[in-house]
């Protein structure tokens, strides 16, 4: 088996970092629906690094062959382009469910779609598990607690969701996401893991997609007004993108079968965040208040004793060091956007 691995590994193109080979009783072969997003492609990376095979299946409505582009071609990587309110019949061990828009502005673009990628999308994906007796793990969300009055936010907290408001296709499609899970789970008797996210940010966030982060380091890049909306009360707590990884694969691999929080428990009001920003990045920016949107929840940050316990997790990276390996990153896209424009 050693030289088997050793001739595997000569065969590889050098330009791949570095994978571990393992053998076939570590490794598994990982379905990541989403996985050319933002969180996707880091879990990609990172279950790739540990050697395994992984499958992303995505429609690339959000997410870009780009993020995933250090693997195409490797043996054990593969990209499928594919809807999933539609069935997938492929074979695999375990599968990290994360396909849906997630900022405000994307999901709300086409809210029918947001909640049939959430229910029917999410049935299929039950469904293919069931008949290979596969974990799965949800990607749920700290929406599920809506506009919360209890704060923070801990997993026995029903959540205070408007059905019908502008964020109820995301908020309600994934509350309905996770009551599938569990009927499946309890039905089927099927294996099932829920990890309800916080505002997570990062290296691969869209550009473009209208969250704050992203918003605010464009904006005081390019020397724009900074854009709070309201009057910058309202909270967030931000955690970065490698935390968030660390907990994703934590909790598929832990016994714990009850959603968990993961997020940075850390609180900021947009205002603080707005100054951070400007602050990390210089420039000419100044901040400005414009209209509030609706439904906006006020106040949000995580309780995570239950992660904490039960999976010995808790987001290590500091704010102003993930913002900014994120404001490099914005920079290094700019740079290539301005680029491609001028040619
Ligand atoms: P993202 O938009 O970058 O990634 C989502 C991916 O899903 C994209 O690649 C998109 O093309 C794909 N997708 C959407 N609909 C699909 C469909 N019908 N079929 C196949 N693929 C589809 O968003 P993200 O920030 O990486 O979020 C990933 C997951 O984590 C989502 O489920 C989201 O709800 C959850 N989440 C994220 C955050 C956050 O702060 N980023 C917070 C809470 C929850
Ligand atoms: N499904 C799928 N791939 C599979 C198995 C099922 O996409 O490998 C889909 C299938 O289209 C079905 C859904 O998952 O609509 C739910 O499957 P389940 O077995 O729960 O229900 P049923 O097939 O009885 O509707
Ligand atoms: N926000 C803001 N300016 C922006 C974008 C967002 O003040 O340019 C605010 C928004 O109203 C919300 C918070 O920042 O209170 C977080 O918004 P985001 O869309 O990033 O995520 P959410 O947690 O609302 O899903």
């Amino acid at each position: 088996l050693k030289e088997k691995i050793k001739i595997l590994e000569s065969r590889m193109p050098k330009h791949y970092p570095e994978v571990r080979f393992l053998n076939y009783v570590h490794k598994k072969r990982i379905l990541i629906t989403g996985g050319a997003g933002f969180v996707g492609s880091h879990l990609v990376d990172r279950l790739m690094l540990q050697g395994h095979e992984v499958i992303v299946v995505d429609n690339f409505f959000t997410g870009r062959k780009l993020n995933v582009e250090q693997w195409i071609g490797h043996m054990n990587f593969e990209l499928i382009h594919h809807d999933i309110i539609n069935p997938l019949y492929i074979e695999v061990d375990e599968i990290y469910h994360l396909a849906s828009p997630a900022s405000p502005p994307h999901y709300m673009k086409n809210p029918v779609k947001t909640i049939k990628t959430n229910t029917l999308g999410t049935i299929n994906i039950l469904g293919l598990a069931r008949r290979l007796g596969a974990r799965v793990l949800i990607a749920s969300t700290s929406e599920v607690y809506g506009d919360p009055d209890i704060h923070p936010q801990p997993e026995t907290y029903w959540g205070h969701v408007n059905p019908i408001g502008p964020r109820a296709c995301y908020d309600e499609g994934k509350r309905i996401s996770e009551t599938l899970a569990y009927a499946y789970a309890k039905q089927e008797n099927m294996s099932i893991r829920v990890a309800r996210i916080f505002n997570t940010y990062g290296p691969r966030m869209h550009m473009n997609d209208g969250r704050v982060v992203s918003n605010f380091i464009l904006q005081a890049l390019q020397n724009d007004v900074i854009t709070v909306y309201g009057s910058g009360e309202q909270t967030r707590s931000f955690q970065f993108i490698s935390d968030l990884v660390d907990g994703l694969i934590l909790l598929m691999n832990s016994n714990y079968t009850l959603p968990v929080n993961l997020g940075n428990p850390i609180e900021h009001t947009i205002n603080e965040f707005a100054t951070i920003i400007k602050e990390l990045v210089g420039g000419r920016s100044t901040i400005q208040h414009v209209t509030e949107v609706e439904d906006d929840p006020q106040r949000r940050r995580p309780d995570i004793t239950r992660a904490k316990t039960v999976l010995n997790w808790e987001p290590k990276v500091p704010l102003n060091e993930g913002l900014q390996k994120t404001v490099d990153y914005f920079k290094k896209e700019l740079k290539q956007f301005n680029y491609s424009q001028r040619s």
